[in-house]
């Protein structure tokens, strides 16, 4: 059978959660037994975000197979509850670096390197791709930013081309926009969805389907307007009111028959009926008043919580599974060190340091793992918070007063957290850490293990520093147990306190696997202890679904 494309661009302004809207119509097609996967065009120069400040991008997203992403992967993951890999994701950087590389070995001797086609070429071999290497049968398919953008042009040229070459009946083409409300006269515009279809149209794009999003009910007569203005199907123009819970999105879609339209519009049998239980029970749970739980995320990057997208995500998935509402307050680790911000650190249930890079605010990690330690407040460390939680101990318990990574004091006399080996000559910045998924053996008996419920696991990753293997043994001698190693005994993974409700750090990323309908066990087990520290416990209703990994 020939390959589907689903193309989704976005109109009007970004952030109208084009993304989500991608990986809630992902669901809709899994849901009706359609193996799908989903991909990113992404128009900047970089070839991965790896090397872009969180502040510039959000958060980077890994997949199994080490590939730095967008964090849309993110929502795409977690909706339609697939692993994805590094094809998904493209930039232009890696269109350019592959067909610069090809011109330099002579692989186009004697021609003129041009945007179309030699460039338009490599999009498009680089989204056929994406069903070979995943045997997708619907490949949907994301350009981000902006029709308009001098930048995306190459891409939706690409996808305009994609209709001839894959065929008018194995593609599709989805619009986003946005509504504006006008305060004074209380209405909503469709004008700049009619300016934004044209422009699609004058690239040779004529959208098949309109997904107009607003933060008002929008009236029938409007959408009636975008079809006839747009020359759009009705059925086919999507009135997406805003919701306050995000995975609703699938409900919402499937209720105005967005799935039905595709596969008919695209000729394809369902081979299940969608069963949507688990979700529906997801949102009642998340719309439900239920006890709140606080977390102290103490990070670098507060002020922009796209930062740390995954790990909100999984402390939410872990809450809706227990019957508690988690909040977060946002902590800037900088702000700490200063003395401001330990009245909220006093007045959360459980404490998270999650992954990061540079000094910045370091010791004020540092001074929160300790505060967690004495107090026998629950904590989760991911990746750097699981090295300075290390640190941390290696100071005021092992008494090693000068001891650090050597990421932050390259000269330390207790270099307990150390640059990995195969790390010491590495050159290049990208993609060069320690990426992607290594397995992790759990020791009996302990907090991981009984978590887990599983003997070894596979866990995502993203660090070029380390556990010093040679203070193991010094940890375990005081109390702190590494009860996560690599099989090959490399490397810790985990280390958790003995004498603590949950004192619990891993060198890997499991924010990067929880899925709304299937939470991660660490993070379900931390907000367990953080509600049973709140003494939540007793009136939460859990949600019946299953926790596992
Ligand atoms: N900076 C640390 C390292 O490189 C931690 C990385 C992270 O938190 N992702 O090992």
């Amino acid at each position: 059978m020939d390959v589907k494309y689903i193309f989704i661009t976005g109109g009007v302004i970004s952030s109208v959660g084009k993304g989500v809207t991608c990986a809630a119509i992902g669901r809709l097609l899994k849901e009706r037994g359609i193996k799908v996967a989903i991909q990113k065009l992404d128009p900047y120069i970089n070839v991965d975000p790896g090397t872009m400040s969180p502040y510039q991008h959000g958060e980077v997203y890994v997949l199994d197979d080490g590939a730095e992403t967008d964090l849309d992967l993110g929502h795409y993951e977690r909706f339609v509850d697939i692993n994805l890999s590094s094809v998904c994701n493209i930039t232009t950087g890696q269109v350019y670096a592959e067909v610069i590389g090809k011109e330099r070995r002579g692989d186009y001797l004697g021609g003129t390197i041009q945007v179309i086609p030699h460039i338009t070429n490599e999009i498009k071999r680089r989204i056929g791709l994406v069903s070979k290497d995943t045997g997708a049968e619907v490949v949907l398919v994301e350009v981000g930013g902006t029709v308009g953008d001098i930048e995306s042009l190459p891409f939706i040229e690409a996808l305009r081309q994609m209709r001839t070459d894959a065929g008018r009946d194995n593609t599709f083409y989805i619009h986003t926009t946005w509504l504006p409300h006008i305060g004074a006269t209380n209405e909503l515009k469709t004008k700049p969805t009619q300016h934004s279809v044209r422009e699609l149209r004058a690239l040779g794009i004529s959208p098949q389907m309109i997904v107009a999003r607003a933060d008002y009910p929008i009236p029938a007569d409007l959408c009636a307007k975008m079809a006839q203005f747009c020359d759009v199907e009705q059925r086919a123009v999507v009135p997406m009111h805003t919701t306050d819970v995000m995975y609703e999105v699938p409900l919402l879609l499937e209720n105005l028959g967005v799935g039905d339209y595709l596969m008919e519009a695209l000729n394809i049998k369902p081979r299940k009926q969608a069963n949507w239980t688990d979700w529906e029970k997801l949102v009642k749970q998340a719309r439900t008043k239920k006890p709140v739980v606080r977390v102290a995320l103490v990070g670098k990057y507060v002020e922009l919580h796209d930062a740390y997208m995954s790990v909100r995500e999984s402390l939410y998935h872990a809450g809706l599974a227990l019957g508690v509402q988690v909040e977060i307050d946002w902590l800037h680790s900088a702000e700490l060190e200063k003395g401001r911000g330990w009245n909220e650190v006093q007045a959360a249930d459980a404490i998270l340091v999650p992954g990061g890079f540079g000094g910045r605010g370091i010791e004020g990690k540092i001074q929160a793992a300790q505060y967690a330690r004495e107090n026998k407040v629950p904590y989760l460390g991911l990746c750097l918070g699981m090295q300075l939680m290390v640190v941390e101990f290696a100071r005021n318990v092992l008494g090693y007063t000068e001891a650090n990574s050597t990421e932050f004091d390259p000269v330390s006399s207790y270099p307990v957290i150390d640059l990995m080996p195969d790390q010491r000559n590495i050159a290049d910045m990208g993609a060069t850490m320690r990426l992607g998924v290594y397995p992790c053996e759990m020791q009996q008996g302990s907090i991981a293990a009984e978590a887990y419920n599983n003997g070894v696991v596979q866990e995502r990753h993203r660090h070029r520093y380390e556990f010093n293997n040679a203070y193991r043994e010094a940890f375990e001698q005081h109390g702190m147990r590494l009860s996560g190693i690599s099989p090959d005994d490399r490397l810790v993974e985990i280390s958790e306190l003995a004498d603590h409700p949950f004192m619990l750090g891993t060198q890997f990323h499991p924010e990067f696997l929880s899925r709304p309908t299937r939470p991660h066990p660490l993070f379900v087990a931390f907000v367990k202890a953080a509600a049973e520290r709140a003494g939540v416990n007793q009136q939460a209703i859990p949600l019946d679904i299953e926790v596992s990994h």
